[in-house]
């Protein structure tokens, strides 16, 4: 049972020393018990103290890696049932179906697919993770050959997916130190699967006929010693799909209830055959609530907008995205190119590097640290006026790489040029367009 803020408090220091970020112990306690704090973030805990802790700074839905290196996946460690009341932690990984009775050629171009398809958006590249390698044929040894032939061809982390443990057993000599995800343990095989992720060390998914056989199947489980769980509630209707997820989640968090406290797996691709709809369904449970969503295959034209949907939710709403502050050099700019000032929110630094580069024109762009806000948000909020950006811009030494001195100052803030010319003695200050794509059409007119 998870312990209460009081509890916890009993447990803590008492000091209210206020280094954990929050001014009191018992603030420190409480947020504990809610999962919205983590106990490392107080210094003077204990080593008795953080024994008894531990469940109870250990986050609701528990954290699950899958795979190791550079790409190891981590799912759950959620801690809110809402975005904006905190911030979700770890986004769901997005798998591509493989399966034992797909010609070698569809299997090829699957693993091409993990391999090749990722995307470039504000400075991030987005791609897949795993691949879910499924034994159709129920013959061990083609399972074992395409789990040894997906391991060798591909980098993601992987899922082995079958109910006999003989050939989810000998699938596993094959990639063991992939430290795939083993699909899955049922109330039928549980001992049998259980043995094999505790005797190779690998996350075990679990899959109950519902929510109720789930929780007891995870309570078998996590009393054998076996913890590292990923949950499916069997459910393959859309309908009933969504609702588990929300029990789920809406239990771990709100009840507390440990045996529901894991990161799930979903199937859109077993819940219809039309792709698109297949999507909706995806996108679905990107925001209620998967941790794993296993795709039938990749297309372009749905998975791109899966990822960035993916990409919006999990980013932290407390924190936008931002570029670091500096002098950007576009197009190879010389002492005579333009020099362009904006705020270093990422999405306003991409859309007007982007218009700089496709004007052709060399050009400087100095991005001015505004704490990730947008040039009208940050020139409401005092953060892009004049006394700022003047001695910022001298202090970057962009003077030194140009012999005029000139500045284009966004049409958003145009009201700074007054007192810009007063921060930058000598320089000529002109107003820029308000808008990115007016940026070309603009510096064509540029005279150095
Ligand atoms: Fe109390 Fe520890 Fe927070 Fe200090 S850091 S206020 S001792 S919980």
């Amino acid at each position: 049972m998870a312990l209460t803020g009081i509890e916890i408090f009993k447990l803590l220091p008492k000091t209210n020393c206020g280094e954990c970020g929050v001014p009191t112990c018992l603030a420190f306690a409480m947020n504990l018990a809610s999962g919205k704090a983590d106990l490392s973030a107080c210094p003077y805990v204990s080593d008795e103290a953080k024994e008894h802790l531990s469940e109870a700074s250990a986050p609701p839905i528990l954290p699950v890696t899958i795979g190791g290196g550079d790409r190891a996946l981590k799912v759950g460690g959620e801690t809110v049932m809402f975005r904006h009341e905190k911030r979700f932690e770890n986004q769901p990984g997005i798998a591509i179906l493989i399966s034992d009775t797909m010609a070698d050629s569809d299997v090829d171009a699957r693993l091409e697919k993990c391999q090749t398809m990722s995307y470039e958006r504000v400075g991030l590249t987005l791609s897949t993770e795993l691949v879910a390698v499924k034994d159709e044929s129920g013959d061990a040894g083609k399972f074992a050959a395409l789990a040894k032939k997906v391991s060798a061809g591909s980098n993601c982390s992987l899922i082995l997916m079958s109910e006999n443990p003989d050939n989810l057993a000998s699938a596993l000599k094959e990639c063991a130190d992939r430290k795939p995800l083993l699909y899955a343990a049922t109330k039928d095989n549980l001992d049998k699967v259980a043995e094999l992720a505790k005797e190779n060390s690998c996350p075990l998914a679990v899959k109950g006929s519902s929510v109720e056989e789930l929780a007891e199947l995870t309570e078998k489980l996590t009393a054998a010693g076996v913890k590292n769980l990923v949950i499916d509630s069997g459910s393959r209707t859309v309908r009933q799909a969504f609702q588990d997820q929300v029990i789920i989640r809406s239990a771990a968090l709100n009840n507390k209830f440990r045996p529901l406290g894991f990161p799930t797996i979903t199937f859109p691709a077993e819940m219809t055959d039309n792709p698109m709809k297949e999507a909706m369904i995806a996108a679905m449970f990107i925001a209620k609530y998967a941790g794993i969503i296993v795709l039938s295959d990749f297309l372009g034209e749905s998975l791109f907008p899966l990822l960035v949907e993916r990409l919006n939710i999990y980013t932290d709403p407390q924190r936008p995205l931002a570029t670091t502050e500096g002098i950007y050099e576009i197009n190879n700019p010389d002492d005579s190119s333009p020099l362009m000032v904006t705020s270093n929110f990422s999405l306003t630094y991409f859309i007007v590097s982007g218009e700089i580069e496709n004007s052709k024109v060399p050009s400087w762009l100095y991005v001015k640290d505004t704490e990730g806000l947008s040039v009208m948000t940050s020139w409401a909020a005092g953060k892009f006026s004049a006394d700022i950006i003047g001695p910022a811009l001298k202090k970057s030494g962009v003077a030194d790489k140009i012999k005029h001195q000139k500045l284009i100052i966004p049409g958003y803030i145009a009201a700074e040029s007054g007192g810009l010319e007063e921060e930058l003695p000598g320089w000529e200050i002109l107003v820029g367009p308000r808008e990115g794509a007016h940026i070309p059409a603009y510096l064509k007119t540029w005279k150095a």
